[in-house]
């Protein structure tokens, strides 16, 4: 197994490099040089086989041989060392929950399969590794959570100073030990400004192994597909479900097609998107148009320009009917997120976020008249991590007992001026 560019231009590369890598020169995206095929016999006893196993089964032929089996495993089983539950709520739609993880969202799956890839590279070659990580809030308390405690890397985070949540902020900065926090005197996009120079300045380069935890990272994006697996594994409906995916940078969506062109029976996708409705117009019209991006309620999906669609493209070498086969897209409104949130919780008693709202429903629009057919949506982040469900409800939901430790404990985090050199002498003096 190898890695190639979906760009076609940078140089072929093992899974170890590709990880260390991030993203190929030619700013192209890894793709796995083959897809592996699962055979129906497995699939015929995935009742029986743990979470663990089934995840390790899945990632190995991706991995490559790069990562002893028996080290391979142990990260398989720290991974999924959550519930992944998949919930009723009414005869013909279940939820697939991803959030019981230590950030509340399934972002917390990627980035802890990532943190152990590197640590265990880290270890094979004696070198330490530093991750450099620009946050809008959730992504950074993934890694930060991801990677704590992993030993021979060190993890910065930088998170623009006064935008991000409470709870959020409470992930980002309650950590210490490798993990240093860095709240910046500027937005976002200086964080990410901030974090690209530093990762390609040549002093800091020769000092350590530079790398960044980006969501298109294969490490990130190849264990997205345990969360399809998984379902299954639980579905006891008599027909393949279909599986309804929130999706913003589409790694999610992309890892379910995956898994899919690798045997996994299940009917087809649907894209659950906000009012940032790129691929869903790509598909009615075969144009990709990438557009400014519209803030809404289910804010971790405001993609304008969705990075990882052009893996789906390549799993389908850009044939536009299979793509459309595989994959039914919807796009629904924020009055809409609000009404199915409210509606859910009369009809079912419960508590969706807006992510998992967009994807109910998407599902529900597709269900409609398709008597015979069932599905499930993925609930991508707990509803406390929103004041849009308490807003709706007038109750947003018990706060998990992992948040509520978090009040207790100390902060720790540096305020640092919207300029790089400021930001280079700190890391250079922690690491
Ligand atoms: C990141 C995220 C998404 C979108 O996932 P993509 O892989 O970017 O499509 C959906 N829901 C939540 C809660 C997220 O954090």
């Amino acid at each position: 197994m190898y890695y190639f560019s979906t760009n076609r231009t940078s140089v072929d590369v093992s899974f170890r490099k590709a990880v260390i890598n991030g993203q190929p020169d030619d700013r192209g995206l890894y793709f796995p040089s083959e897809i592996p095929h699962i055979g129906a016999e497995w699939f015929a006893r995935i009742g029986t086989i743990s979470a663990a196993q089934v995840a390790f089964d899945v990632i190995r032929p991706y991995v490559g041989g790069e990562i002893a089996d028996e080290k391979l495993f142990e990260i398989c089983r720290e991974t999924l060392e959550m519930d992944i539950p998949l919930v009723p709520l009414t005869e013909r739609i279940s939820s697939l929950e991803l959030f019981h993880g230590p950030t509340l969202a399934f972002k917390d799956v990627g980035a802890r399969f990532m943190s152990r890839c590197l640590g265990a590279f880290a270890a094979d070659e004696g070198q330490k590794t530093l991750v450099i990580v620009a946050t809008s809030g959730d992504t950074g308390g993934a890694v930060a959570a991801g990677f704590y405690g992993i030993e021979g890397v060190e993890v910065v985070i930088l998170y623009p100073k006064g935008k991000v949540s409470r709870v959020q902020e409470l992930q980002l900065t309650t950590f210490g030990g490798n993990v240093t926090t860095l709240e910046l005197q500027g937005s976002f996009d200086d964080c990410q400004k901030i974090a690209k120079q530093i990762l390609s300045d040549g002093e800091m380069r020769s000092k350590a192994r530079l790398t960044s935890a980006n969501s298109i990272n294969v490490a990130r994006w190849l264990p997205q597909q345990f969360y399809y697996f998984l379902a299954v594994k639980q579905w006891h409906g008599s027909e393949p479900p279909v599986i309804s995916v929130p999706s913003g940078n589409f790694g999610n969506l992309a890892a379910g097609v995956l898994a899919h062109a690798s045997g996994l029976p299940i009917k087809h996708f649907i894209a659950a998107c906000n009012v940032n409705d790129v691929v869903p117009r790509f598909l009615i019209d075969g144009v990709y148009s990438p557009r400014t991006t519209i803030p809404t309620l289910s804010n971790a999906m405001d993609v304008g320009d969705p990075s990882n669609f052009v893996r789906i493209s390549e799993i389908f070498g850009g044939d536009l009917e299979r793509i459309r086969a595989a994959i039914k897209a919807y796009s629904v409104t924020d009055a809409e997120t609000v009404d199915t949130i409210r509606n859910v919780y009369l009809q079912s008693n419960y508590i969706l976020d807006p992510h998992g709202a967009v994807a109910y429903r998407s599902l529900a629009n597709y269900l409609d008249g398709k008597l015979n057919e069932g599905g499930i949506f993925l609930e991508t982040a707990h509803p406390v991590k929103f004041d849009a469900v308490a807003n709706t409800l007038g109750n947003g939901g018990a706060t998990p007992a992992s948040v509520a430790e978090l009040e207790n404990k100390s902060r720790h985090s540096i305020e640092v001026p919207n300029d790089v050199d400021a930001v280079r002498d700190i890391i250079l003096t922690r690491s």
